[in-house]
């Protein structure tokens, strides 16, 4: 019998134990909930679901709550009857529905319910924020695909992670790599912190993270031709089905920024030690170097129910139902410089994570909109790092006292930005 067979056994043995996880999945229909409830349906016997949101698809939300039977579920307020009616439409009536919860106060009340132990934190943007604040703040094993939530609060994010205990577990490929090859001690959660990063880093022999990008759709088209992309071209990544909106960052580098940034708060390191490299593959997902000259990496074929199935897991190690790694049908790996001027996109994060402060924020609002409106064919791919410099180079950056403070600079950028898009959309 392999390893495998034998763990298998063991799992599956306690059948309806009473001390299952239960698990809420914020964003459970998008690419992110998909994948972890493909994860979850794997291990009935380990997990529950207890409370989902959806904020749309919701055919697909009442089909997901006919399959895992949640207690609870959010749907945008103005969707409630209609939800209410697809439920119905599936049979599920009466006692058999769901507690129906609506928009952002749904959301927190989900994400800090007594009764769940793990949120999975995939809501896409901003909109995610309020919501994994709430988890962290109530001590939750989080798991963060959210990353947007941590580029606009950063520090104050982390800090609450360390008030409340809550334990932060990065689903990101490349935070999740990075985690899996920092030394435990470096990453260990629940401890009083007197140490900075750096000062871990120095200790354990820590020098470098080298945070790896596909390059994305147009890793190797010229300069010239990137002004009239498509959003469908965009949205083709070449190795990861995502949803649209990280599909147009990666097609940007945006995404790449944004896990830079994400990178720094997560390991609390400054951005000169982290270091952006192409690997147009994908099967490498991020490495750390060593000060005795070790490199450690962690590969595996691009499928997010990995990095999903170990924050799920961890510290233990559970089936993702991904295929193991066949290096001999690979071949060969291969490693490139980023292009900023193609792709400015990643300087500007890079920018904005020096200016520090309300920077990240500002990035990432002003991102938000020029993705919507290149999604809208209002402006050209080219016209996204202008915009995000715009608003980068008129909005004041400030130090954010307060997540209510973060929340205003992100309105101020917006409005900014949706000024700058009035000037320069297409006709
Ligand atoms: P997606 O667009 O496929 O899904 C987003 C989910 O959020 C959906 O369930 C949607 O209904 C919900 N949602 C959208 N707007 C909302 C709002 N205003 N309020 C409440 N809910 C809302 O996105 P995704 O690709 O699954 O990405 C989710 C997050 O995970 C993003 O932050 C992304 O950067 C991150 N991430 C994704 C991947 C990936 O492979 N897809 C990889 C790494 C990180
Ligand atoms: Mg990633």
């Amino acid at each position: 019998m392999s390893l495998q067979a034998s763990t298998h056994c063991v799992a599956t043995h306690s059948g309806t134990a009473p001390d299952r996880q239960a698990v809420c999945v914020l964003g459970a229909t998008g690419s992110i909930g998909e994948s972890t409830l493909k994860v979850l349906a794997l291990h009935p016997d380990r997990y529950r679901l207890h409370a989902v949101s959806g904020f749309s698809r919701l055919e697909r939300l009442a089909e997901i709550c006919q399959q895992f039977r949640p207690a609870r579920v959010v749907v945008p307020t103005r969707k409630i009857d209609e939800f209410r009616r697809c439920l119905a439409n599936r049979g599920l009536l009466g006692n058999d529905q769901p507690e129906l919860l609506e928009g952002d106060a749904g959301l927190v009340s989900i994400a800090e319910d007594p009764t769940v132990q793990s949120v999975m934190a995939a809501i896409v943007g901003a909109a995610g924020l309020l919501p994994t604040l709430a988890a962290v703040r109530a001590g939750k094993r989080v798991l963060l695909a959210n990353k947007e939530s941590l580029v606009m609060a950063g520090s104050l994010f982390m800090q609450e992670v360390s008030r409340s205990g809550a334990v932060l577990l990065p689903v990101d490929s490349e935070h999740n790599a990075i985690f899996q090859c920092l030394p435990e001690r470096y990453v260990a959660h629940g401890q009083a912190r007197t140490q900075t990063g750096l000062e871990r880093a120095k200790t354990l022999g820590v020098e470098r993270i080298l945070l790896t990008a596909s390059g994305g759709p147009f890793r190797c088209t010229r300069a010239e031709d990137l002004h009239t992309v498509t959003p469908a071209q965009a949205c083709k990544h070449p190795n990861w089905s995502m949803g649209q909106k990280i599909s147009i960052d990666s097609a940007t580098l945006m995404n790449k920024g944004l896990e830079l940034i994400e990178a720094c708060h997560l390991f609390d390191l400054p951005e000169s030690a982290i270091t952006v490299v192409v690997h147009p593959e994908s099967i490498i997902h991020s490495l750390v170097q060593y000060s005795d000259g070790s490199t450690l990496a962690q590969l595996g074929n691009p499928d997010m129910c990995t990095p999903i199935a170990h924050a799920l897991a961890w510290p233990e190690r559970i089936a993702a139902g991904v295929s193991p790694l066949d290096l001999f049908q690979i071949g060969s790996l291969h490693f490139e410089i980023p292009d900023t001027t193609r792709f400015p996109c990643l300087s500007l994060a890079r920018q904005a994570m020096q200016q520090g402060g309300s920077a990240p924020a500002l990035a990432n609002a002003a991102n938000e909109i020029a993705v919507a409106s290149f999604l809208k064919q209002q402006i050209g791919f080219m016209q996204i790092p202008q915009m995000i410099d715009a608003v980068l180079q008129a909005v004041e950056i400030v130090k954010p006292e307060s997540i209510a403070h973060i929340l205003e600079q992100d309105v101020r950028a917006r409005t900014f930005a949706q000024h700058w898009l009035q000037k320069h959309k297409a006709p």
